[in-house]
């Protein structure tokens, strides 16, 4: 989870960078702060070196949502369009539990669900990722059809697929209770929606390693893709979040590192950034941020595994005649 700006150096406050970053061959970014106003990320995620970014629509901690005014949408949108930065990936507030057993907290976490897809479509943002919850007080089975059920209720009155968006369903790290942990329940979540809404996975690597698949040996990380290629579909993946983990894998503790610096290591993330099977989507990181700077280092990281450009995408657009 991403830590306040409190404690980095805001790029907003750095010079600009003079020059357009390098084109990349894949679409890369980190989840970015959105302080001042949500059109501040477009600019901060640019200045990083994003080619895609997330944000919170909302203060992640705080049930209370703010409204975002028509100008602020078309800010985004235009600074969007001048950095080139797509996907817009929105993270749903972590309060949020639909698959609760608990019913006023379930119905607040409806109501607040609902605000985020409406800022989500406000923002014409492209993703929405949401934790399938906590089935505490309940059976795992149950909690899934709560928490499939919850969205489609929570979705009822908009039209997601004219907007363009899409509701992502994040793998989890596996805590007690927690649903998601295994690509299996993933896939059954998106399973009972498909038809309802558009919906896909979005896979984070730390939440994958301390749920216990191995992506750290190269043998490893091929046969974590077979299973996740089997139960969802490589395709239903358009993005990742990138993070190394603090802790050992299958110890289901979730707590992000630096890309390279934690128990995974930098190689894996090379295959992944590498693998032409994936180069459909976006990579995302949600590291802490320690000491200031580390939010640009993680980003640059990122730059530097992506696999050299094709020649057709680093050919210079030409005069038509
Ligand atoms: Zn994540
Ligand atoms: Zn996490």
């Amino acid at each position: 989870m991403p830590s306040s700006l409190a404690k980095h150096q805001d790029i907003l406050k750095l010079p600009a960078p003079k020059k357009p970053w390098p084109k990349i061959s894949r679409r890369v970014g980190i989840h970015t702060s959105s302080a001042g106003g949500v059109e501040n990320a477009a600019e901060r995620a640019w200045r990083l070196g994003c080619t895609a970014f997330q944000v919170f629509s909302s203060s992640p901690r705080q049930w209370k949502p703010y409204e975002l005014g028509k100008s602020q949408c078309d800010v985004m949108r235009r600074l969007r369009e001048k950095y080139d930065l797509k996907p817009l990936v929105i993270h749903a507030n972590y309060l949020i539990n639909l698959a609760g057993t608990t019913s006023r907290f379930h119905s607040r976490s409806i109501e607040a669900f609902r605000g985020e897809v409406e800022r989500a479509l406000a923002l014409c943002a492209e993703y929405l990722v949401l934790h399938p919850g906590s089935y505490r007080g309940g059976s795992r089975e149950e909690g899934l059809a709560r928490a499939a059920q919850a969205i489609a209720v929570a979705t009822h009155e908009y039209d997601l697929a004219k907007g363009g968006l899409t509701v992502l369903i994040e793998n989890t790290a596996g805590a007690e209770f927690s649903l998601g942990s295994s690509f299996d329940q993933v896939a059954e979540l998106i399973e009972r929606l498909r038809g309802i809404i558009p919906v896909a996975a979005c896979i984070d690597t730390c939440h994958v390693h301390v749920a216990g698949y191995d992506i750290v040996s190269e043998e490893g990380m091929q046969q974590t893709i077979r299973y996740l290629d089997l139960a969802i579909g490589l395709k239903n993946i358009p993005v990742w979040h990138c993070n190394d983990a603090k802790a050992a894998r299958g110890s289901k503790l979730d707590r992000h590192q630096h890309i390279g610096k934690g128990t995974i290591g930098l190689e894996p993330f090379r295959r992944l950034l590498s693998d032409p099977r994936l180069a459909h989507a976006a990579f995302i990181a949600e590291t802490p941020i320690d000491e200031p700077g580390d939010d640009l280092r993680n980003v640059s990281t990122l730059r530097s595994l992506t696999p050299p450009l094709a020649p057709e995408q680093s050919a210079k657009p030409r005069r038509g005649r």
